[in-house]
């Protein structure tokens, strides 16, 4: 495209909050097959809320209380947007003092861990709990009922043993499902991505109309599914807001990140919209088509 119709594709996407960074993502966007979006704070709000929490060994010596002040005191350490929601829960279910956390460590895509009150304590997926050779056998119809309902589930084990398990809620952006069907009117392939379990991930899915998911992806592999995507021949947009996104937004052709997501995917991606709304997207695309019609 010329450099004129470049400055004013770019000038009608700041116009409609769509800060266009690279003028060859203005030309590709028309030409993109497949639309891979990330889970939280991309198609969800990412402001999660713990809504569900039960105890496996009952309330009896205020069990319930104690359980979620350990959970609490370990994630106050962590950065990750679940470790919020479990420590705001935490205050206002009653907990008021968290105690000192020894040799916190954060396991990327699995959870946290800690020592407390020289009792370790370990929060995170039911994959990581059987891989550390935890029995989660209870609470199991709970879990699914809890992941159907589109929430993450988190199991907290102390000494070894899980001891609890909270469901945490994330809704949709108003707009997703609908960008969504517009992409896919489009003819454009719609996939989402994600760290969460392949249950809660489908759930999601389906409430916003897609059909294809990739779940329990840890956080260096997903620049390897963008990869891998690309292999088939395919012209790949990503869209996400995490800094574990930052390297799949850079191997993607358009890299699409939401403005309100982290300054390291703003800095990786092509395009960012500003507000985070999605149908920003769709828009981007328009003008990529409008952009190299011009020159024609
Ligand atoms: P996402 O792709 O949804 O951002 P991540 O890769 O960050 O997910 O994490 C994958 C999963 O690991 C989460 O859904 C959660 O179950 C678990 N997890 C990660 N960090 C934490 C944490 N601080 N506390 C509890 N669970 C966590
Ligand atoms: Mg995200």
């Amino acid at each position: 495209a010329t450099p004129t119709s470049i400055m004013v594709g770019t000038g009608k996407g700041a116009e409609n909050g769509i800060l266009i960074k690279d003028a060859e993502s203005l030309e590709q966007a028309h030409r993109l097959q497949t639309i891979i979006m990330d889970k939280t704070g991309t198609l969800t709000q990412g402001k999660p809320m713990v809504t569900d929490y039960l105890t496996v060994r009952g309330t009896a010596n205020r069990n319930e209380i104690r359980l979620l002040q350990l959970a609490a005191a370990v994630e106050h350490q962590s950065e990750h947007p679940l470790a919020a929601a479990i420590v705001n829960y935490g205050q206002a279910q009653g907990v008021d003092n968290l105690p000192e956390v020894q040799e916190f460590e954060a396991i990327v895509g699995s959870g946290v861990q800690g020592t407390v009150h020289g009792q370790r304590v370990q929060i995170g997926t039911e994959r990581w709990m059987q891989s550390l050779g935890i029995n989660t056998e209870h609470l199991q119809s709970r879990r699914q009922a809890w992941e159907s309902a589109a929430k993450t589930t988190v199991w907290v084990a102390v000494d070894g043993k899980a001891e609890a398990l909270l469901g945490i809620a994330d809704a949709l952006k108003p707009s997703s499902a609908e960008v969504v069907r517009h992409l896919q009117r489009l003819g454009l392939d719609v996939v989402m991505l994600t760290g969460d379990n392949p249950a809660t991930a489908a759930a999601i899915a389906q409430d916003v109309g897609i059909r294809r998911y990739i779940a329990s992806v840890r956080p260096d592999q997903k620049a390897a599914h963008v990869q891998q995507l690309q292999a088939t021949g395919k012209r790949v947009a990503m869209v996400g807001d995490g800094i574990n996104d930052a390297p799949a937004l850079a191997q993607a052709d358009v890299g699409i990140s939401i403005g309100t997501g982290t300054d390291i995917a703003i800095a990786a991606s092509d395009i960012t919209l500003i507000s985070g709304d999605l149908s920003g997207i769709v828009t981007a695309i328009r003008l990529s088509k409008a952009t190299m019609a011009n020159i024609r």
